[in-house]
């Protein structure tokens, strides 16, 4: 590796490394990538492959429009079955508050051209009859999908390499080389790669990448636990979302997943050890809304580390203070559903040195102006990462 060279570096092959080193090989830009670890270990293949447009923030609207045209080609595009489906997402309501928040958004998200659905108790269980009264009503939106996270990065990662774009597994990277304010290389534990620009995609140690920079990023790791069930017949039509407590989903196969809701108001860090009190939560909480679930068998646990930025949007932008450096970081639990646009935007900004949607409202630049326009973001007062 001594000498290796590349246009660009990408650090970390998750979701966000993967479709990055796509775009970027596709456009014909010679790119590396270097993860510590192997494909889809962290975030990209702990999340259960949701998709939605839901209650997003505003600005993330036009991008999630985009990156749905994406995903209902990109089975085809990749040449992969991706085992994307229409599943719908229902965000439930626990009380009137919350029911005409969600009116508020359906309002707003139809301006883009999203169908989202106001439901009141008898609508959400002509929906989903397994669902208990203890439900006040919800939001519906029929067109959001799910897709299966391990085939997504395999057939990114595949796509990538045949294109072009080197991989570099089991290879940590612990410094950057920076001369007179410009990047000139990748220091990695196996050796140095030559490159005038680096795209930090290290997800929750992305921070750390910054500090080689000399940058603080503001960014809390999470763990969040999830649950997988052996097979049952159909309970769930769509993927559930319970503020406060967490998420919900039923494969095509039949397993159900359940996930917890943790943000850095609670625990932080990054052990991957199941936390069962954690998880009993989760559960009890549950089986209040989806009674049906009681005595399903649990086949797997897993936790996943979700970087929190704190206005719970992420990243996406060059840094002022060094030439070369792009940070694609802090996606606060919902980057998965953005795979395809922010690989295809940050490819734009390497190549182009522009993207083609808006993309200001996630630079860097605001953690230094303070968080005051953000306050009052829903996303942890009321859905929390999903
Ligand atoms: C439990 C959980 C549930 C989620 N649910 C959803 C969901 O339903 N829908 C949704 O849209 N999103 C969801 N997300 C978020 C989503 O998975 C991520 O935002 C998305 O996959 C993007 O992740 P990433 O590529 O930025 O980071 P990651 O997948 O975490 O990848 C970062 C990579 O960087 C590597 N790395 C770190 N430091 C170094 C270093 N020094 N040298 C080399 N490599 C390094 C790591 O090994 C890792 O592979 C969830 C996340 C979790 C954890």
């Amino acid at each position: 590796m001594a000498s290796m060279k590349s246009d660009v570096v990408i650090i970390g092959a998750g979701s966000t490394g993967l479709s990055t080193a796509y775009e970027l090989a596709k456009a014909g830009v010679n790119v590396i990538v270097v993860d510590r670890n192997l494909l889809a270990i962290e975030a990209a293949g702990r999340n259960p492959g949701g998709i939605r447009q839901i209650g997003r923030d505003h600005d993330e609207v036009p991008l999630m429009v985009a990156a749905m045209r994406r995903w209902h080609s990109l089975s085809d595009e990749l040449k992969s079955n991706l085992e994307i489906t229409e599943d719908g997402y229902l965000w439930v309501a626990l009380n009137a508050r919350e029911l005409e928040l969600q009116r508020g958004l359906a309002e707003r998200d139809a301006a883009f051209g999203i169908k989202e659905f106001v439901y009141d108790q008898s609508q959400v269980r002509d929906l989903a009859p397994n669902i208990s009264d203890f439900v006040y009503g919800g939001l519906y939106s029929p067109t959001d999908l799910i897709a299966n996270p391990f085939l997504v990065a395999k057939a990114y990662h595949a796509n990538a390499e045949r294109l072009g774009a080197r991989f570099l597994f089991q290879t940590e990277v612990i410094g950057l080389q920076i001369e007179s304010g410009s990047i000139r290389g990748v220091v990695t534990n196996k050796g140095t790669i030559s490159t005038p620009l680096v795209i930090n995609a290290a997800g929750p140690w992305a921070d750390r990448i910054g500090e080689m920079a000399g940058l603080k990023i503001p960014l809390t790791p999470c763990p969040n636990q999830f649950i997988l069930t052996e097979p049952v017949p159909k309970i769930l039509p769509p993927f559930l979302l319970i503020s406060g407590i967490g998420v919900c989903r039923q494969s095509a196969r039949g397993n159900i997943y359940i996930g917890n809701t943790n943000t850095p108001g609670g625990i932080t860090g990054f052990s991957k050890k199941t936390n069962y009190g954690e998880m009993t939560r989760t559960v009890t909480n549950l089986l209040k809304i989806v009674p049906a679930f009681r005595g399903v068998n649990i086949i797997r646990t897993w936790v996943g580390t979700i970087d929190f930025s704190p206005d719970d949007n992420f990243i996406l932008s060059k840094v002022d203070e060094v030439q070369g450096l792009i940070l694609a970081c802090g996606f606060s639990g919902h980057g998965f559903a953005l795979t395809p646009i922010i690989g295809q935007l940050l490819s734009e900004l390497v190549v182009n040195g522009k993207t083609s949607l808006p993309v200001d409202a996630f630079h860097f630049n605001r953690f230094k102006k303070g968080l005051e326009e953000k306050a009052g973001h829903f996303a942890h007062q009321h859905m929390d990462a999903v």
